[in-house]
Parts: structure tokens; sequence; C-alpha cells
């Protein structure tokens, strides 16, 4: 048996799907966000980072990067065990009461990552409700979807953010029964958001339980960085809100935040809490100092919201095609997955520009993408320079524009105004 075959021809299919993924190995730079040194063919460039999920460059925030380094250096760098066996460290159960806090709940539990907590928190409480049914949106995170899946209750895939068709889903099913329904608040490939309240209303109507993804936008929205819920004051209407520390809080972990029974649940049933290590203290002083800046400090959400929309009305303005969206994000369509890899390289090969392409299966196919994330440090001149770089790129490579022409039906009238390449090729 060539068990090696079976590998290669793994990797053959995702090749000839044109979805390979290739990584770019990066090198941030702290205090010069957005700005990052790439290593590749055996040289190192300095290039801008568009695609960050670190929105508001908490992470090289000085006050997280001190927590960090001074627990690190008080109570060494690992946790030492689970969280049942020397493993829950204090600075660790200080998060758990600020991230209680910031969502206005009885309590919290802290995974070691967003993935971890839909994962183990939804396929947890599905699994301790009598015959549950899941109602789970179409566009729902992966991490959400394997906690549906591994729950192992019955479950109703409802149209995104379709109302009438979550009810119909809901009116079908009996009253008395238990029914979860599981949703994000910001949907971070299209930029949308749930229709949280009117979702909140079918819930009280028919008797469910709801469970909130808001891993893009918490530190991003309502006034202390407690995501959309908080924006409209909706968080006492949710039973589950879950978030990451990975985005917006510029570190690394995961979280669920409920009910006091809801949570020690989970806290008791929960494999995929029970048996890791706990996050290290180091970790968890760096995301309680960035939650409680950003609970204070509005000032990174405001200049991300007015540089996104900059982007988006420069982007727009010069005829690219901007995706519309509700929020900090800014999806370019490409339509096509070897367009899409393309357009990518071009722009860090030639431009020094980095976003990544999203291609099928994140998006679905037809909908491939350059996801653009401005932050508070993209400045006016480096979203000049980055729809310059775009211009170039839609016409070198013939990328349909906003209008429908292509670049190289468009070539002739807008090339005037591009910038020249750093190199040829
Ligand atoms: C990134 C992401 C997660 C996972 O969070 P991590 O902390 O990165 O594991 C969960 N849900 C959504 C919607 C995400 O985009």
């Amino acid at each position: 048996m060539n068990y090696q075959r079976f590998f290669e021809d793994a990797i053959s299919q995702v090749h000839a799907e044109k979805r390979y993924r290739v990584f770019a190995n990066l090198e941030r730079i702290a205090g010069r966000f957005p700005r990052a040194v790439w290593r590749a063919n055996g040289t190192a460039s300095e290039i801008t980072v568009w695609c960050s999920n670190d929105y508001l460059c908490m992470g090289q925030h000085p006050d997280v990067i001190t927590a960090m380094q001074q627990a690190a250096g008080r109570m060494g760098t690992g946790a030492g065990g689970t969280r049942n066996i020397s493993g829950t460290n204090h600075p660790l159960v200080e998060l758990e009461i600020e991230l209680a806090e910031l969502h206005n709940k009885p309590s919290a539990l802290v995974f070691t990552s967003g993935f971890v907590s839909n994962e183990a928190g939804i396929s947890t409480i599905a699994r301790l409700l009598p015959n549950c049914l899941i109602l789970s949106d179409e566009l729902n995170h992966s991490s959400m979807i394997e906690g549906v899946r591994r729950s192992g209750v019955e479950k109703k895939i409802f149209r995104h953010n379709d109302l009438e068709h979550l009810e119909s889903l809901l009116k079908s099913a009996d009253k008395e029964r238990a029914k979860l329904i599981v949703f994000e608040s910001v949907y971070s490939m299209d930029g949308d958001i749930a229709p949280i309240k009117e979702i909140a209303d079918l819930a009280d109507r028919y008797n469910a339980m709801t469970y909130i993804d808001e891993v893009h936008a918490v530190g991003m929205y309502g006034a202390h960085g407690g995501g959309i819920t908080e924006r409209e004051g909706l968080a006492d209407r949710i039973d589950v809100i879950e978030g990451t520390l990975a985005k917006a809080f510029g570190t690394l972990g995961g979280y669920i935040t409920g009910s006091r029974a809801l949570i020690d649940a989970v806290r008791s049933y929960a494999p995929g809490f029970i048996f890791t290590t706990a996050l290290p203290p180091a970790i968890a002083s760096a995301a309680t100092a960035s939650i409680r800046h950003l609970k204070k400090s509005s000032v990174e959400r405001e200049a991300q919201q007015k540089q996104a929309q900059v982007t988006k009305d420069e982007l727009a303005g010069a005829g690219l095609p901007v995706m519309p969206s509700d929020t900090h994000i800014v999806p370019l369509l490409v339509g096509d997955p070897e367009l899409c890899k393309a357009a990518s390289d071009r722009l860090l090969d030639m431009h020094g520009i980095y976003i990544q392409p999203i291609n099928y299966p994140t998006v679905p196919r037809g909908t491939e993408r350059l996801r653009i994330t401005p932050g508070p440090y993209h400045t006016d001149q480096l979203i000049d320079e980055l729809r310059d770089a775009l211009l170039e790129t839609w016409t070198e490579l013939g990328i349909p524009f906003a209008d429908g022409r292509s670049g190289e039906v468009a070539k002739s009238d807008r090339i005037i105004s591009l910038v020249v390449p750093k190199s040829g090729g």
C-alpha cells in the first residue's frame, strides 16, 4: 500500500480546484502597524498588510505588550495544566470576570481559541438539552458548523439572515421542543449584520434559545466594545454571547458568556474545555489589558470606522467592485479563484501590498474576493496607494470593474492614473 499517494492525490485535488493555500511568511513590526517584513525566495522585503484581523492594532498596543511581558516575567510561560489540574491561573480568573462584565452576563468561560469555544459551546449546550433542534444560519463559520455536527442533534439550516425562513422552521417544530438558534452578528466575509432583535423576538415567540458569535464585533462595536449586541442594547436578549480574544483584542483565546448554570454546565461537560491545557497567564493578562483599554477608549473604534469608510469610498470611486458592507470589512469581488490568487500575488510582488485571496470553500464559488480590513493605522496615503495598486492589478489581469467592463477594455482610459510598478513582470 502506497500511503503517501493518498495524501498526494488529496493535494492534487486542491490544486485542480485552484484553491491550494500558500501562506505568506510574515514578521509584523511592533509600533509600525500595518507594516511587516515578508520573506520569500530568499529575500526579505517590507510590505503593508491589508487583511489582518488584528483590527485595531491592539496586538501592538504598549499596555498589552507590557501586560504580557510582566505576567510572563512573574509567572512564567505556560499555565502548567488543564483548568482542573493546576492550570487555573489568577489572570485567567480575572479575564473571565472581565468578559462576563463586558457582555453584562453573570458568567464567562475562556477556551484556547474562538474555534474551540464554538465547537465545544454549541455541541455541549445542544447535547445537554433534551431532543434539541438546532437552527443554524447557512453562512455560519466553520467552527459553529463543527459544533452543530458534534452535538449529534437534528439541525435545520435557514437561509442567510432570512427571518421568514427561520420563522417557518421554528413554526414547524413543536413549541415545547428544545430549540437553539445559532448565528453571527457580523458575517466577516460579506461584512453584513444579522437582524439580532428580530431573531430574539422569534426566539421569544417560539420558545427557543439564542447563541450569537460576535467574533468580528467584540472590541469594535458598542460603547465599551461589547459588540453589536451592546451597540443595539440587545445583550440581555441573547442567551449565549461568544467571542474571540484573537481578533480586535489582539491576543489569543475564545470565550462564551451566559447564565451561571449554562456556563457551569459547559465547564463541567465539554471535553474541548476540560481535557486541554489552560490559557497561559501572560496571554490572559494581555487580553484583559486589551479589553480594559477598549472599554474606556473609543479612539481606535472611531478611527477604524473612518478609515474603512474612506477605503470604501476611494475604491468604489475608482470603479473597483466593492461589495456592499455595513461594517469595517471591505470585500472586493473578483469572481474567479485563479484570478483572485493572481491578483493577490501581483499586489504582493509588485506593490508590496498583502491581501490574502478568499476562495471556496470559505466563500461560495463565483464570489471569490479580496477581503480588505482597514484599521486605525491605515492612513489616507496608504489607502491611495492601495487604490492605485488595485487599479493597476485589475487592469493588467483583466478583472471586471464595477460597471462590468473588464480591465482590458477599461485599460486605455484608466492606465493614466496608475503608479509605476516597482519591478517588472
Ligand atoms: C475567526 C473566527 C472564529 C474563530 O476564532 P479564533 O479565535 O480565531 O479561533 C469563530 N467565528 C468566526 C465567525 C470567525 O471568523
